[in-house]
């Protein structure tokens, strides 16, 4: 049995990589399409949002040069080519998937709306929301909250390679202990960033609940879907 209805699944760029350095790894991509159609057996409804750190980031464009407006547009188009990369995977596994785009870029994606993406999702497809917000200075993260919030989620699921929210990072702190549960309060008192700040607060405010977990293993995102609690829940 789905604890949840509809989702919102966030996945990065970076985990896309797989070992390597740069770009989408064949593997990785087609271990999250098979984890992501078991979900879609369950009936559940799943809205996806990808970074796009694995192709490029606004400010380590800025970083180099670029205008930052600019590198952030760059940004967005990296998510989109991850977008597709993941609906062709959906495909070829026989999980049908639409690939919408926050800025229009007909015939790649079609322009989002709410009431397209609740269409979709309502007809079982897989829907991508593809190019962040649309604009400039904010992240993916940020946009899967939005788009979270606009089709009314469940909770946002939030994959990560980390298998919840600890008290120090993991990977340095090795007495470091992992929250089962912790309020948005908590995540702001002790500084925790597990997302951008006006990502966290727009869930926070809109009582999007996020489920913190490890994508990276398979199988857990079924796991996370049937309410077994192996990452770390945020809540109001
Ligand atoms: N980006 C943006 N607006 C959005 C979403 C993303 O400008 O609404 C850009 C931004 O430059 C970001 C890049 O797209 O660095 C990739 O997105 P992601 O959230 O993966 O970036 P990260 O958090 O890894 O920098």
């Amino acid at each position: 049995m789905a604890k949840y209805k509809r989702v919102l699944l966030k996945l990065s760029g970076e985990s896309l990589m797989g070992e390597q350095q740069y770009g989408i790894d064949s593997q990785r991509l087609n271990d999250y399409a098979e984890q992501i159609k078991e979900i879609t057996e369950l009936g559940v409804q799943v809205g996806i949002v990808i970074g796009g750190g694995n192709i490029f980031r606004g400010l380590s464009g800025a970083a180099k040069g670029f205008d930052r407006v600019k590198g952030d547009q760059m940004g967005m188009m990296a998510t989109v080519i991850n977008s597709l990369a993941l609906n062709s995977a959906l495909d070829a596994i026989g999980c049908k998937s639409r690939v919408l785009t926050a800025i229009r870029m007909e015939p790649i994606g079609e322009f989002y709306s709410k009431q397209k993406a609740i269409d979709y999702l309502n007809d079982g497809y897989v829907t991508i929301f593809s190019a962040g917000t649309g604009n400039p200075y904010f992240t993916t993260d940020t946009g899967s909250s939005l788009r979270g919030i606009e089709i009314e989620a469940d909770a946002m699921l939030k994959g990560t390679r980390v298998d919840g929210i600890y008290t120090a990072d993991p990977e340095k702190d090795p007495s470091a202990t992992k929250f089962e549960n912790i309020t948005f309060d908590e995540i702001y008192n002790r500084n925790l960033r597990i997302m951008d700040l006006t990502a966290t607060t727009m869930c926070k405010e809109n009582d999007l609940n996020i489920v913190v977990f490890d994508m990276d293993t398979k199988g857990n995102l079924k796991k996370v879907i049937e309410g077994e609690n192996i990452g770390t829940v945020v809540h109001n």
